[in-house]
């Protein structure tokens, strides 16, 4: 086909670690995991360090004691913003429409580039993979398919092979969809896996050979849009020039030092609000968050989780960040500030083909999450708030975090 278009996924190995290497070679070869601060947990493994069994996220502390031989580095979220830019400018360069996805991975369309450099598109993902490396000195992974979706699941394919470069097209796709489990699919987790296995369904293949009708009155239109995208039609096309915001933060000092748990939950959920509000202006969406809890003698407390699917709405958001305030809260602590920080972005706009499992309370919190914007926006700020009992407690004018700050 001629105006077949092309879609590449590059997605750097094991980043924050490719990272600490880049700037510190002699970590080379060995085991090396990344850790989100001091008191936190691994967020990044070189193979070495996968090899020994270091799991991911497990806490700096037990992991030491069961890996002591990999290398722990307290992770810089500054150095890998700067080296994802230099990555991007690559990507930038080789071909004009790109569309980063996050820190680490982002969607280069090779449409009419098999011409431009004379290669074919597995050899375009060579060739792209080799100016990475030799300008930036990061590894990648590639996967070239017509969708994303299928590039997507190129690209995991890719990292079993010797030059982790993968290509799915229109023949050979569908011989990937056969050998993919169903759950391995983009924006298909756990749940919604078991659900489709119910339904007798345990390959990308046999999702994609239900029919059209069947697949929109159970998954909605998203669930079509991912059949669509698995068969290598593109339905959601690479946008970009979007920036997405690094991180959003609140946090503020309390007047009175205190160990109320609820008076806590309160403010984080005030700070929870606020953010929520700054996500839904520029139509975001965000994977991870942290909760931040300094104790009176300046003892600083941070752990982070990863929310399974992107979220924008205050409820389901509290409800991950209250598990984390209770798991750092001790009573007998007297505490001074409480905050919260989202990563990890995606557009509202791009989600469709995550998740299209919940879509009708999902849509309905979207809608509650604008309307609580238009009822401040009409009656001043925090008229409404999530669910808590407001006590009285008059606070400072607080200052911003920043993930680096907490740590
Ligand atoms: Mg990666």
């Amino acid at each position: 086909m001629n105006n077949q278009k092309y879609i590449a996924l590059v997605d750097c190995d094991s980043f924050f670690v490719s990272c600490e290497r880049k700037l510190n070679p002699e970590l080379n070869g060995l085991p090396v995991s990344v850790v989100s601060g001091e008191r936190g947990c691994v967020i990044s493994r070189s193979r070495e360090a996968k090899k020994l069994g270091v799991p991911m996220g497990i806490p700096l502390f037990q992991a030491v004691e069961k890996y002591p031989e990999c290398i722990y580095i307290p992770a810089n979220h500054y150095a890998y913003t700067k080296i994802s830019k230099k990555v991007m400018a690559v990507l930038k360069e080789f071909s004009p429409n790109i569309q980063i996805y996050s820190i680490d991975e982002a969607f280069v369309d090779f449409t009419g580039l098999t011409k431009l450099y004379n290669k074919n598109y597995y050899e375009l993902g060579l060739e792209l993979q080799k100016r990475v490396w030799d300008e930036v000195n990061i590894p990648v992974t590639i996967g070239v398919s017509p969708s994303k979706t299928l590039a997507k699941l190129a690209s995991d394919k890719a990292k079993n092979t010797l030059y982790r470069v993968a290509l799915a097209g229109n023949r050979t796709g569908i011989k990937l969809l056969k050998r993919t489990e169903i759950d391995e699919v983009w924006g298909i987790g756990r749940k919604l896996g078991v659900k489709l296995r119910g339904y007798g369904i345990k390959t990308a293949y046999e999702f994609t050979q239900r029919d059209d009708a069947w697949i929109q009155k159970r998954f909605g239109k998203n669930g079509l849009v991912t059949k669509k995208e698995l068969l290598g039609i593109m339905i959601s096309p690479i946008s970009n020039e979007v920036e997405l915001p690094k991180s959003i933060s609140d946090s503020k000092s309390f007047l009175e030092f205190t160990s109320d748990l609820e008076f806590l939950k309160n403010e984080l959920s005030i700070h929870i609000h606020s953010c929520c509000k700054r996500l839904r202006k520029v139509e975001c969406k965000c994977k991870t968050i942290g909760v931040m809890l300094k104790t009176k003698d300046f003892r600083t407390y941070y752990e982070k989780i990863d929310l399974g699917s992107p979220l924008d709405f205050e409820f389901d958001i509290s409800k991950y960040a209250f598990k984390l305030l209770e798991k750092m809260y001790t009573s007998s602590n007297l505490y001074r500030s409480v905050g919260v920080v989202f990563e990890d972005f995606t557009q509202t706009a791009q989600e469709q083909l995550l998740l299209f499992e919940d879509n009708p309370k999902r849509e309905k919190n979207e809608k509650l999450g604008k309307s609580l914007d238009i009822l401040e926006k009409k009656f001043g700020r925090n008229i409404v708030r999530t669910g808590f009992i407001d006590k009285e407690v008059p606070f400072k004018q607080g200052f911003l975090t920043t993930p680096q700050d907490v740590e």
